[in-house]
């Protein structure tokens, strides 16, 4: 007998309004046996799980929910795995296939985008990331500060538009000042930086600040924060990278 071949799609969920969630993951959970993510992104989605296994857990559970789609999607079940944002940017897309090779399982896994933290953000901010710019996470549980504090440097010794994702938590509270300091010996406090907490979804505060006075503002783990390059400027409240058209 052969084996029925289950599935996982790991799906992301855009930045939580549901009209900024792609069709083809509204499709993946319509077609979902299963049903797995963290108990807020679960909850997002509610109106779509009638009829499906759903299982919910808590935050830094991450590797326990992607053994659970693997073994289930082993059984032959359809599997979705829900990621906030996009899956493939600090989402559960790296842990799962990571997962899969620990098993050496020969289940398909499908990953399916999402528009994450820093595209809505940026879209509520005007056109901060029209050039070069890299995305940075401020949270060292995973990775050693050390190599945090370089990338920061390099990044803005580079000129590159910095997107924070992590910015700060309730326990992290002086990375972001020490990110602020590194930034500052490369770049000017009249550097614009825009701040957006719950971007695109129920809540969204924008605000338009400068890297000079930037931690004045509140910055939480609802947050992305996007500072600019040295050609950045403001202009009727949005910031603008200027591509390098001539007008
Ligand atoms: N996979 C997600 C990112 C997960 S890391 C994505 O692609 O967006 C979690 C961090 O993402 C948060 O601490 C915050 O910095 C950022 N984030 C996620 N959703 C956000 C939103 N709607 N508004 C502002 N920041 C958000």
């Amino acid at each position: 007998m052969t084996k029925v071949k289950g599935r996982v799609a790991v799906v992301g969920l855009g930045p939580g309004d549901l009209d900024y969630m792609i069709p083809a993951v509204y499709k993946a959970i319509q077609g979902a046996e299963v049903v797995i993510g963290y108990k807020t992104y679960i909850d997002l989605i509610k109106p779509l799980l009638e009829g499906k296994q759903v299982i919910n857990n808590g935050m830094r559970k991450e590797i326990e929910r992607c053994q659970l789609a693997v073994e289930m999607a082993e059984e032959g079940k359809n599997v979705v795995l829900v990621s906030s944002g996009d899956p493939g940017i600090y989402g559960m897309a790296g842990a799962l296939l990571e997962v899969k090779e620990e098993k050496n399982s020969e289940i398909d896994v499908e990953i399916l985008p999402g528009i994450t933290a820093v595209s809505g953000a940026a879209a509520s901010l005007g056109a901060p990331l029209m050039h070069d710019f890299v995305v940075i996470s401020l949270s060292d549980l995973l990775t050693e500060w050390e190599v945090i504090k370089k990338r920061l440097y390099h990044a803005a010794a580079g000129d590159f538009v910095v997107a924070l994702y992590n910015p700060k938590s309730m326990g992290r509270t002086t990375q972001i000042q020490e990110a602020v300091e590194i930034l500052l010996r490369h770049r000017n406090e009249e550097t614009p930086v825009g701040i957006v907490k719950n971007a695109k979804r129920h809540g969204e505060k924008v605000v338009v600040t400068t890297l000079g006075k930037m931690l004045k503002e509140e910055i939480d783990m609802t947050t992305v924060v996007i500072i600019g390059n040295s050609n950045t400027y403001i202009k009727n409240g949005k910031i603008i990278t200027p591509r390098g058209y001539s007008l």
